[in-house]
């Protein structure tokens, strides 16, 4: 194994330890440094400094392209994700933004075909705020693949849709889609914040996948950050649906962004999130700060563990609440059956599990709020992939301004509770469900 492990072949629970990174080297120092730093000197051969910024060479400019303590946290996610490269940016929502808007053509008529299941705040991404800016988005139900293939149209820049909806587990039917989008000419993007290590985008065949790296990769609520996945398939080589791959893109002195990779080492491995740090990240300025790279480096170490420990106790949560009297339903995807659970076999890798991530139904809305105001050890919190155990009654929270047939639709009723299931001891999380519960 080289000393770098920057190519080496490692299975993922060793990736997470040591992609990327050996020591420092001015320091050996083990513990990935953070490089707190804005620029970097420009010294030595000028003709060198202006390759650099010409993307004719790899380098540090500036932080808000590139950082060092950043680039690990990148290569390293890569290589667990059998990607040709990642980049982090300052949240999840800014990794789903740039990885759409990076498609765009900025002519009118650039449209995403997306699910109709989303995290609130994409879905109003998607929505109102890039209708806004000229980016059409339609509306599929991963229930029926053929309303996404309905909606496609030469102009369609991507099919987008998480693998199992927050928070409602709506399973996106990933390999329905990414034969559509082979046939079709057109990248699927997958949002896998609910499941990192349990799907797999690239073996699903997803061009790009983005995470809220806020929930599991950081793991212990404390440090916001995206990252957004380029698993190298898709050709982008289709001039009239992405001009900007496929002419000079004038953002950046009229490069052509996949001959400009051919000249780099380590950035050159994806023209498209070149192209994204190069002129989305540079002038929007999303980027993360070196320390919450650190922080979720910190956080990859323990994934592995954690997703266990974390789908584990789900189950028993789940089977729990699925005999409890009280409980009207449950969603979780272990426990679905017919179409459904065929899907969910194809998209989890059961050996790590099926999520943290449980949506059950008490009767109505005051047996919501006695639950929720009954529990002691669960946090009552709108946030999700912390390691303690969070949960939320949608309508009192989140979803109160949302009109009740809209968030019907979405699958959110009166009494629905979400489940985030934490790390603690199995015995305590379920006596203090039992606690709510005994309320209801
Ligand atoms: C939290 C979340 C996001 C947004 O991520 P931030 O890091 O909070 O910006 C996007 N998608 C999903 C599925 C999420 O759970």
């Amino acid at each position: 194994m080289s000393r770098n492990n920057a190519n080496a072949e490692m299975n993922r629970e060793t990736s997470l330890l040591h992609a990327g990174y050996r020591h420092d080297p001015a320091t050996k120092a083990v513990s990935v440094p953070i490089y707190q730093s804005t620029a970097y000197e420009l010294d030595g051969d000028l003709e060198k400094i202006a390759d650099i910024y010409n993307v004719r060479q790899d380098g540090f400019t500036y932080s808000r392209i590139i950082n060092p303590t950043t680039r690990i946290l990148e290569k390293r996610f890569a290589a667990v994700e059998g990607a040709s490269d990642a980049l982090a940016v300052a949240s999840g929502q800014s990794a789903t933004f740039l990885a759409i808007a990076n498609l765009c053509s900025g002519r009118p008529g650039d449209n995403v075909v997306a699910s109709k299941y989303l995290y609130g705040n994409t879905w109003n991404l998607l929505f109102n705020t890039f209708k806004r800016l000229g980016i059409e988005a339609r509306s599929a139900d991963p229930r029926d693949v053929t309303s996404f293939e309905r909606m496609l149209d030469d102009r369609t820049i991507a099919m987008f849709g998480e693998t199992f909806s927050n928070p409602c587990l709506v399973p996106l039917p990933v390999p329905a889609l990414v034969e559509i989008g082979a046939r079709r000419g057109i990248p699927v993007i997958v949002d896998n914040t609910t499941t990192p290590l349990i799907c797999r985008p690239k073996a699903l065949g997803a061009d790009i996948s983005t995470y809220s790296a806020t929930k599991y990769l950081c793991g212990h609520g404390t440090t916001l950050g995206g990252l957004i996945v380029d698993n190298g398939s898709f050709p982008f080589d289709d001039a009239g649906r992405f001009p900007l791959f496929n002419d000079g893109d004038e953002a950046h002195g009229d490069i052509l962004w996949k001959e400009a990779v051919l000249k780099l080492g380590d950035l050159g491995a994806s023209p498209y999130l070149l192209k994204s740090r190069m002129t989305w990240l540079r002038d929007t300025g999303a980027a993360i700060s070196p320390f919450a790279s650190f922080q979720l480096i910190q956080g990859l170490e323990t994934l592995h563990l954690r997703m266990q420990r974390h789908c584990e106790n789900a189950v028993a949560v789940a089977e729990f609440l699925n005999a409890h009297p009280k409980v009207a339903r449950v969603s979780y995807p272990s426990l679905s059956s017919g179409y459904e659970r065929e899907l969910v076999d194809e998209l989890v890798d059961a050996r790590v599990g099926y999520g943290a991530m449980i949506m059950f139904e008490l009767g109505d809305e005051a047996a919501g709020r006695r639950f929720i105001t009954n529990i002691e050890l669960m946090y009552h919190v709108s946030n999700v992939g912390d390691a303690r155990t969070l949960v939320t009654h949608p309508v009192s929270t989140t979803h109160t301004t949302v009109p009740k047939e809209k968030r019907e639709a979405a699958g959110i009723f009166d009494g629905s509770i979400r489940l985030c299931v934490g790390i603690e001891n199995i015995d305590d999380i379920v006596a203090d469900l039992q606690r709510g519960l005994d309320a209801v």
